[in-house]
């Protein structure tokens, strides 16, 4: 089993931190950010203490994966911020591989102004200026809040067959049920689906939060785990699942008056 969630990345230990935080959860894997999630500024992999983290993960055998900032927008009508983007994600693929992890979670975008379908096509010509690397482009199954592309498992799909490189997928419990896929009572259909459009092999993490709102509210609302609308025993089934065992599960769940919830959290998906 390999699980664990999103830590921080901070002054003055950096990756060390991260790592320790993990630990300190029981984790045998983590998910952090190379810098604040909702900004792009970033500092020189060399100030964050690789070498010494690179090390405390070899120890542990723990599973590393890096969410890009989520105000990337390779959907963005707007040139400049699309470009913008491009650019930052090339750099970011850079970093990722420094830090030892070949895994990267990626919104995919949003169509604002435009439709659907246009978004679609940003993103696809957008990824394949970004090109290939060693690491591994995992697209988030989203919500559907405002205009996010990628709700859909046919739009995922969509970016799959028309990108000149593999894509693979980063499943959200909480995304796909507020999107509208109903894992609490078809949770064998949903994943079949998901089989035949895209493909079970493609999942390479999974982000196990439940949801504070009900099925198809497109609000991304993450809850704690026994306190959402998915409820405790299906994401114990996802944690759980054998076609899944060996894919990273991820905690995204909110603090609870301010303390982080993981250690808990996890240990209840495990009973
Ligand atoms: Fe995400
Ligand atoms: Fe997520
Ligand atoms: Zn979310």
């Amino acid at each position: 089993m390999i699980i664990g969630s999103h830590v921080g990345l901070k002054a003055p230990d950096f990756l060390v931190g991260s790592v320790n935080e993990a630990l300190s959860y029981k984790a045998n894997a983590l998910m952090l950010y190379t810098g604040a999630p909702q900004n792009t500024l970033r500092k020189p992999i060399k100030e964050l203490k690789v070498e010494e983290a690179k090390e405390l993960i070899k120890k542990h055998n723990l599973t590393v994966v890096v969410h890009a900032p989520y105000i990337l927008n390779l959907a963005s009508p707007d040139e400049e911020k699309r470009s913008f983007s491009i650019n930052f994600l090339k750099q970011e693929l850079k970093r990722v591989e420094e830090i030892g992890s070949n895994i990267l979670v990626l919104h995919p975008g949003n169509h604002m102004t435009n439709t659907m379908e246009e978004g679609l096509d940003l993103i696809v010509d957008s990824l394949n200026k970004v090109g290939e690397s060693n690491v591994k482009i995992a697209i988030e199954t989203m919500a559907g809040k405002g205009s996010e592309c990628c709700y859909k498992f046919e739009q995922i799909k969509y970016l799959m067959d028309h990108v000149n490189y593999p894509l693979y997928v980063c499943f959200d419990t909480c995304h796909t049920f507020d999107s509208g896929y109903d894992l609490v009572n078809k949770y064998d259909e949903i994943f079949a689906e998901f089989d035949r459009i895209i493909g079970l092999e493609k999942i390479i993490c999974f982000h196990i939060n439940d949801s504070k709102n009900t099925l198809e509210s497109h609000k991304d609302r993450h809850e704690n785990i026994v306190k959402g609308n998915i409820g405790l025993d299906t994401l114990k089934r996802v944690v759980k699942d054998d076609r899944f065992i060996s894919i990273p599960k991820i905690l995204e769940t909110p603090y609870i008056d301010g303390v982080a919830p993981y250690k808990e959290e996890i240990e209840l998906l495990l009973k």
